[in-house]
């Protein structure tokens, strides 16, 4: 029985795996044409100011509908398009995108804001990138100070003096750096001290479970008050509950994102949104 069983499961085990190993390659062929084919777009999810509820910025959120899969998650095809190179078109677009929405929202808008935009390793070692940010920029008239770039802290263990000149080239622009995800990798507080960035974003796998687990609020308000030592911006994501909104509020960090106050929403909601002042 043991014998059939473990059969059984090595023959589902070979037959998931081929599935799987068949939906990479599907998705790889299609992810060459969907910018081309108007697949791709942006969702915008707002960052707020924890005690006002004010939106003081947004994060954009790469969404890719595909043809017969329909949404596809960029968890799934983000990795996809780092392997296979199609990142570089595809992050260029992203930021095309973001910047020409920010610039609308600047024309139509009075009050300050920053536009998020993720950058993934391999269009951070892309040498044409502050070439790019500058022509972005001077196409869409949106001046540096509005946009923000976030980037793993995978990014920042490798050829740190390399990576720190592009990044103070960036702020030079005006342009803040968030680092993403902060506290799921490896960077090591030293590097953080001399690093070019502005702000850390709590990962939110951290904010889930606050303020219930103490190993989850042990770990987020040392990096509130680390950020604080250091002079960095803090902002938290993933905040679905006003209980974790409270907490964090009385741990010192300023701002958030999270459903608690939107999901992603294409630029139409967000408008609106902006527009009733919340
Ligand atoms: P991220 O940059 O950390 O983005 C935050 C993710 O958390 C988003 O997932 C967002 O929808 C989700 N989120 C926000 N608030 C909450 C919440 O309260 N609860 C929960 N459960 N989730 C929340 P999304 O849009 O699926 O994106 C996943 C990841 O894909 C992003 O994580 C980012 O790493 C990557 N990604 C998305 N767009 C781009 C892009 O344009 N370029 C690159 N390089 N990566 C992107
Ligand atoms: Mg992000
Ligand atoms: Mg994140
Ligand atoms: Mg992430």
């Amino acid at each position: 029985r043991a014998k059939r069983a473990g059969r059984n499961t090595f023959a589902f085990f070979n037959h998931s795996m081929n599935t799987e190993a068949r939906r990479t390659l599907t998705l790889e062929h299609d992810l060459r044409h969907s910018l081309e084919q108007g697949e791709l777009h942006l969702h915008y999810q707002p960052q707020v100011d924890l005690s006002s509820g004010q939106i003081i910025g947004m994060e954009a959120l790469l969404r890719w509908q595909h043809p017969i899969d329909g949404n596809i998650p960029p968890d799934e095809f983000i990795p996809i398009a780092e392997e296979t190179g199609m990142i570089l078109p595809i992050g260029r677009w992203v930021l095309e995108q973001a910047c020409q929405t920010a610039a609308r929202i600047r024309r139509l808008y009075t009050r300050p804001f920053r536009m998020a935009v993720n950058l993934s390793a391999r269009q951070f070692e892309d040498s044409e990138l502050i070439l790019q940010v500058d022509q972005i920029l001077a196409d869409t008239g949106l001046p540096g100070n509005y946009l923000e770039l976030e980037i793993t802290e995978s990014l920042l263990v490798n050829n740190f003096g390399h990576i720190n000149d592009i990044l103070r080239q960036l702020r030079r622009r005006g342009i803040t750096i968030a680092v993403d995800d902060f506290g799921t990798g490896y960077s090591s507080l030293n590097y953080l001290k001399k690093l070019e960035v502005n702000q850390l974003k709590i990962d939110r796998s951290f904010v889930q479970d606050i303020p219930g687990d103490r190993d989850d609020v042990a770990i987020t308000s040392t990096i509130i008050l680390m950020a604080r030592q250091l002079g960095l911006d803090v902002i938290a994501e993933g905040i679905e509950t006003e209980q974790q909104q409270q907490f964090l509020l009385q741990q010192g960090c300023r701002t958030g994102q999270g459903f608690y106050f939107s999901r992603p929403v294409p630029f139409s909601q967000l408008q609106q949104r902006w527009s009733h002042g919340t």
